[in-house]
């Protein structure tokens, strides 16, 4: 495509490709160490802003580098203060990002694919299927869009926009790992989240990682039937595999995992699928988010009534399972779980 005729993104460069191209075009040593700083601690997004480099070699940059950063093709702002963004790469491809801040605080949810192949049947990416899988520096440029539109520190990012996580796994860690890295955005491990459908072979890498990233899994129904009749793409990674998986995870890391319960009235709030919750649950160190379910344009799936979720967090509370019940943010825009769409933008 277009692409391979551009020149190279120079964010895309290694310390020591930055350090051998000042050598080569005959600059002191020191200037790659202040490139450096502009490209990965300030986030520039044009040459022109790396003021304290002298303009001649700003050029002979741009002769040869660029940025290819996303382009805004729309925003969304909620009541509640969040904003959706339409983000388009340089292929023409498109993904939606949101930024939801609150007090002293901005939290980013990122799409690590643009589309979803795994089909759930209550979310709007997975309608139309996979496009493609993002690469790390979309994943983070995402972000660094995010914080110069609110012009504040981002704190945390949740993987939890368009795409499954785990189905792009290297491009994921290598993001997580530029979003935590103490030189650029800073921003702790913890309060790094990435939220799969279960995939099984990424929950097992995922535990293998040193870093204390948080890791949340899409349950929605701890019955195999419902479970696949909602997410046929998760089909393959039953329930008990999953299980043994996360308990894994949990005595490899001592971390606490986050299970999603979208809440559907009629499927999966009935008190079979209670029980079934709380077996999943209780005795093993996890929390429980119950959301009520998002309503996307098509679906004949309606959210939970309120008092069914207040009655499953009691039950789940009995057994000593935490639970909360979390409402979406940025519903009014269609930002909430679930509710972001792939779109098709053609360039011209
Ligand atoms: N693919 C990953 C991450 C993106 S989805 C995953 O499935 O975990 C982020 C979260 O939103 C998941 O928990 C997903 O199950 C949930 N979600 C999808 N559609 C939803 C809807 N309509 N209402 C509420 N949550 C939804
Ligand atoms: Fe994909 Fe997650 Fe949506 Fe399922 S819920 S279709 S895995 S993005």
């Amino acid at each position: 495509m277009e692409r391979s005729h551009r020149t190279r993104d120079i964010r895309s460069l290694t310390e020591r490709e930055l350090a051998d191209l000042v050598k080569e075009l005959g600059q002191p040593a020191f200037r790659a160490k202040q490139i450096g700083e502009w490209l990965y601690s300030k986030n520039v997004s044009s040459f022109d802003e790396m003021t304290n480099i002298p303009k001649a070699l700003r050029d002979k940059l741009a002769e040869r580098f660029s940025f290819r950063v996303p382009t805004e093709i729309a925003k969304q702002v909620s009541r509640d203060g969040s904003r959706k963004y339409l983000l388009e790469f340089n292929d023409g491809t498109s993904v939606e990002t949101v930024g939801m801040p609150s007090r002293n605080k901005l939290s980013v949810c990122v799409s690590t694919q643009a589309g979803c192949a795994m089909g759930c049947a209550f979310c709007a990416t997975g309608f139309n299927g996979l496009s493609r899988s993002l690469t790390a520096q979309e994943i983070v440029d995402q972000v660094i869009h995010v914080a110069k539109d609110f012009d504040e520190r981002v704190t945390s990012v949740v993987f939890m926009g368009q795409g499954e996580p785990f189905a792009n796994f290297d491009e994921v860690v290598e993001a997580l790992r530029i979003l935590n890295d103490p030189d650029g955005m800073a921003i702790g491990a913890r309060h790094l989240t990435v939220s799969t459908c279960g995939v099984i072979p990424g929950i097992k890498r995922f535990a293998e990682l040193p870093e204390q990233f948080t890791l949340a899994i899409s349950l929605h129904s701890a019955i195999q039937q419902t479970r696949n009749k909602l997410m046929p793409g998760a089909k393959k990674y039953t329930l008990p595999r999953l299980h043994e998986a996360i308990q894994a995870y949990v005595e490899k890391t001592g971390r606490r995992p986050t299970y999603e319960f979208a809440m559907i009235e009629g499927i999966n709030d009935t008190n079979p699928e209670m029980e079934a919750l709380i077996d999943f649950c209780a005795g093993t160190l996890c929390h429980v988010n119950l959301i009520p379910l998002n309503d996307t344009p098509g679906s004949l799936m309606k959210p939970s009534p309120m008092k069914k979720i207040e009655t499953l967090q009691k039950r789940l509370q009995m057994h000593g399972v935490e639970a909360t019940i979390r409402n979406s943010r940025g519903n009014d825009i269609d930002a909430a779980c679930g509710q972001l769409k792939q779109r098709h933008v053609t360039v011209s």
